[in-house]
């Protein structure tokens, strides 16, 4: 079963593959995008740890509240409410028990997930973060390894694809045989998952 701190975990191997990594993702948004993408998780990562730190909730369903609360107050980017309404809403799925189960991670994901698509508008396909959320939720019930395996395979299958959402679909076929950086970080936040539980 996975406690408060297994999502405290999560979030904290988070937010320090994001400061790792982000100039990778900025990298990848500079060449369809903006440039700001390794910036704004940054930003947001550490204001979720230390709101963590902070107020330390006792279950995971609000451990994921807050955290998606931090980011859609501090990203300015799209990535700010897409991620925040992804934990928001896997956090309010989860209820307020103080432990969850794997299975019940994964529903609670998929409802996660489910409002991002809606809010955004994104299908998998249209090159966004969503190729690689979706994959991850798909093969989360074989488990941590799985999941990352599987969001890491759909960020690096959006290379080929053109962007239909977001400020790369601007760049209409100038958009493909580049990584979207949303994918990569949010197979940064799977693999996380991984992380948090060994
Ligand atoms: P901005 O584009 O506002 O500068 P970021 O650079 O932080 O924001 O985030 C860009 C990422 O957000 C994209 O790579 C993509 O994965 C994701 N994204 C943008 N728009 C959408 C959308 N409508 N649905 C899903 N994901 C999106
Ligand atoms: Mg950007
Ligand atoms: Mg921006």
């Amino acid at each position: 079963m996975l406690d408060a701190d297994f999502f405290h975990r999560w979030m904290t191997a988070t937010a320090a593959s994001v400061e790792r990594e982000a100039e990778r993702l900025t990298a990848l948004d500079s060449a369809i995008g903006d440039a700001d993408h390794g910036i704004n998780l940054q930003r947001g990562f550490r204001a979720v740890k230390a709101a963590l730190e902070k107020e330390a909730p006792d279950t995971p369903g609000a451990v994921l509240v807050l955290s998606g609360r931090q980011l859609i107050s501090t990203v300015g980017g799209a990535s700010g409410p897409l991620y925040g309404t992804l934990l928001r809403r896997t956090g309010k799925a989860l209820g307020t028990a103080a432990k969850v189960s794997e299975a019940e991670l994964a529903e609670a994901l998929r409802a996660g997930v489910d409002a991002v698509m809606a809010l955004g508008g994104a299908a998998p396909g249209d090159k966004t973060m969503v190729d690689a959320l979706v994959p991850a939720v798909d093969t989360l019930g074989d488990g941590f390894a799985a999941a990352r395996a599987a969001a890491e395979e759909g960020a690096v299958a959006t290379i080929p694809l053109q962007a239909r959402k977001g400020r790369a679909s601007y760049l209409g076929e100038r958009s493909i045989g580049h990584q979207d950086p949303g994918a990569a970080s949010s197979a940064l936040l799977v693999a996380c998952l991984e992380e948090a539980a060994a």
